[in-house]
């Protein structure tokens, strides 16, 4: 018998004859070019492909993608290349084998590059053609299924890879039953010791439950009786080893409260007859307050329609039930395969693919903005974890996000335009921070302002990858054109500083440097001495039609500060040593890599660069400085009730915030300890500003000394 014998057994209880024909071409050419090669097992490779393509024949998937899977690995493994796919089975069979295929021309530094780079690739073949990914998914779950003979590291890996991509993949696409045995085989060959005494246990559970379970199922059809409504009783789909596993590890249930859920699923023929049998439901048991779900009405993320409800059962136990339509529930176990299932699909199944399309362009647009493979992926990962809330906007329309999402999660989901210009949001007509995760249903209302722009600590709390890739994109470029710009100035400054101008460039002479350094252009050149990672006065002095003497004995009387006036963004930083405040004097250093700090020209940090003058640049502050500023001030208190609070009263009325306190231990030199010392973080305009805050603090007589830190 041969091994196409199984397959083919499969293919006609839905092909054609003269499309199994194809197909069995497909096979030959397969089994050629993988003759000779053995799988780890010892066994034929040709096995392989064979039993993937079979589990995609069980879900009916269409003969292409068949043809495609058990040619899947010859481009990467044989001599046959993807031009002889073409002229053989057309480009349909082609694209898709090659969209799985790994990259086998680069070589990748690393395995993680390779991985990701390979992961991209296999994205973008999905953009063009969405069955890819039902080919890639059948592959890994038979090479799951035979992942016991592979050697223990690299078992390690694929399975991490599998619960890590593969698994949510298929979740995400609806593919629950691929979805939970990929988790199921990733969890066994990760954590084999684990596994097995979950499986133990909940068997055992299960056998306990028959007799309850059997009296809820008579209860519920006795009830259903009169009503005359076709119904098909179902055990709940029971909880699969690895989702047992994850709620036990997040700690919000032991197993006992996991396994304590009695569930049932009722499938009937539309959906006008699954609200009738919610309402019987109802009526033969309480149902549990919040926990009715209505799927039908706002399906999930990978299409899933049902109703969900979890009802008070006999002796207190929980029954979860879930009710749906055929179709639904079609969608429920295939997600977009069921859209091939039967040729008849319906709206769900069409639903059901339609979202699995929005979901790969978001792909796209994540792998555009994304800065390399490694951050794509990372990416991915983000968006594909689950869970998911549902809130509105003002006009009522639903937005879906996940999890843990926040304003500006949402304000990105919008468009990245609203993201970018956020500055505020309204959650239930009220004004909330821009951190609180959103909960569902809530009405969220973004306020933008046009020269706003999007503010670097968002990426501490942002969930999703769309906000995070947009953040991340927008910073860069923003940090770009500050560098740019700073290293303009900076060497405008070092041309002044020996009396030349920008006009006295030599062009010939900067196109020999730019050659010289490899930059694209004269911008990149002020990026980098922005950045710090070249000297502005050293590129002056290449730019001057002179040579050095002749530059050097040009230095001018006095050199010129450079001003700043607080807008510079992130080029500039201001040391968190002494804190330096409009009014007081500055001096700039210079940092490799990471552009101008500004320190308070009496900071002891500056003597390490007494010996590199180069380093250091003559600043001083614009007349009029936007922005706040950090500063830091110590006070000696008398220890009593109350003071903290005398003093944030006296800061804020003068005006300034409290960014943080800290409390110091008594001190023992002064007054036998009645003292403490109390350090904050203001913020203020400048020196004149600060100088009110700490006459206001002064005037509380708890105050006995008082001092900006250094
Ligand atoms: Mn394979």
């Amino acid at each position: 018998m041969s091994y196409f014998d199984k397959l083919r057994a499969e293919l006609e209880k839905y092909l054609a004859p003269e499309q199994i024909e194809e197909v069995h071409k497909a096979y030959f050419v397969a089994q050629k070019a993988h003759a000779g090669q053995k799988r780890h097992s010892g066994e034929p490779y040709i096995i392989h492909p064979v039993a993937a393509a079979i589990m995609l024949a069980e879900i009916r998937i269409d003969y292409k993608s068949i043809m495609a899977t058990l040619l899947h690995d010859v481009i990467e493994d044989t001599e046959v290349t993807k031009e002889d796919l073409i002229s053989d089975f057309g480009e349909e069979v082609a694209e898709l084998v090659d969209g799985v295929s790994k990259l086998t021309q680069i070589k990748f530094e690393t395995r993680a590059e390779a991985q990701a780079e390979n992961f991209r690739k296999m994205v973008l073949a999905m953009v063009r053609d969405i069955r890819v990914i039902l080919v890639k998914l059948v592959d890994r779950l038979h090479n799951m299924r035979t992942l016991g003979v592979l050697p223990p590291e690299k078992r390690r890996r694929i399975a991490l890879e599998t619960l890590e991509i593969y698994a949510p993949i298929a979740n995400r696409l609806g593919m629950h039953t691929f979805y939970t045995e990929l988790e199921d085989l990733g969890f066994a060959a990760l954590h084999p010791m684990r596994a097995q005494v979950l499986q133990e246990v909940s068997g055992k559970a299960r056998g306990d439950r028959q007799e309850i379970m059997q009296k809820i199922e008579r209860d519920l059809i006795q009830a259903l009786k009169p009503v005359n409504i076709p119904v098909l009783f179902l055990f709940g789909r029971q909880k699969h080893l690895y989702s047992i596993y994850k709620k036990m590890q997040n700690k919000s249930a032991s197993f006992a409260e996991i396994m304590d859920v009695y569930g049932f699923r009722l499938i009937t023929d539309t959906v006008d007859n699954c609200y009738r049998i919610l309402g019987v439901v109802h009526q033969v048991y309480k149902p549990l307050p919040e926990r009715f779900k209505d799927y039908i009405a706002i399906p999930k993320a990978n299409g899933y329609q049902s109703l969900h409800t979890t009802l008070f059962g006999p002796y207190g136990v929980p029954i979860e039930v879930q009710i749906r339509t055929e179709e639904m529930n079609r969608v429920a176990e295939h997600g977009i395969a069921a859209h091939w299932l039967y040729k008849s699909s319906g709206m769900a199944a069409d639903e059901a693919h339609l979202r699995a399309r929005a979901w790969i362009k978001s792909l796209l647009e994540m792998q555009q903005s994304a800065g390399s493979s490694l951050e794509f992926i990372e990416n991915v990962k983000i968006d594909l974890f689950p869970d998911e809330v549902y809130v509105f906007t003002p006009n009522g329309d639903i937005m879906e996000l996940p999890r843990r999402a926040t304003p500006v999660d949402f304000a990105y989901m919008v468009h990245s335009d609203i993201g970018n210009s956020c500055v505020a949001a309204k959650v239930n007509r009220r004004l909330t921070p821009l951190s609180v995760p959103l909960l569902n249903g809530q009405t969220v209302e973004i306020i933008t302002a046009p020269a706003a722009m999007p503010n670097p600590a968002w990426l501490n709390f942002v969930v999703t990858a769309k906000a995070r890739a947009n953040i991340r994109h927008y910073l860069k470029s923003q940090q770009f054109a500050e560098a740019v710009a700073l290293g303009k100035r900076l060497l405008k400054k070092g041309l002044e500083d020996h009396g030349y101008s920008f006009a006295e460039i030599d062009k010939d002479k900067l196109q020999q440097l730019l050659q010289e350094l490899n930059y694209k252009n004269f911008d990149q050149l002020c990026q980098m001495i922005g950045m710090g990672n070249q000297m502005a006065i050293t590129v002056a002095k290449r730019l001057l039609p002179m040579d050095e003497t002749e530059f050097l004995s040009h230095v001018s009387a006095k050199s010129i500060p450079l001003t700043i006036k607080g807008t510079e963004g992130m080029i500039l930083a201001y040391a968190e040593c002494c804190r330096p405040i409009p009014g007081d004097s500055i001096v700039g250093c210079l940092q490799s890599g990471r552009g101008i700090t500004v320190h308070v020209a009496t900071c002891p940090t500056l003597e390490q660069f007494r010996n590199k003058p180069e380093k250091l640049v003559n600043m001083r502050w614009e007349d009029k400085v936007e922005g706040e500023f950090k500063v830091d001030i110590t006070a000696e208190v008398i220890n009593q009730r109350g003071v903290l609070a005398k003093l944030a009263i006296a800061i804020s009325d003068a005006e300034a915030n409290i960014d943080n306190i800290s409390l110091g231990s008594a001190n023992p030199k002064s007054d036998e300890g009645r003292c403490n010392t109390v350090k904050f973080t203001l913020t203020v305009r400048d020196r004149v500003h600060l100088a009110r805050v700490m006459r206001r603090m002064r005037a509380n007589k708890v105050v006995v000394r008082l001092y900006r830190s250094k």
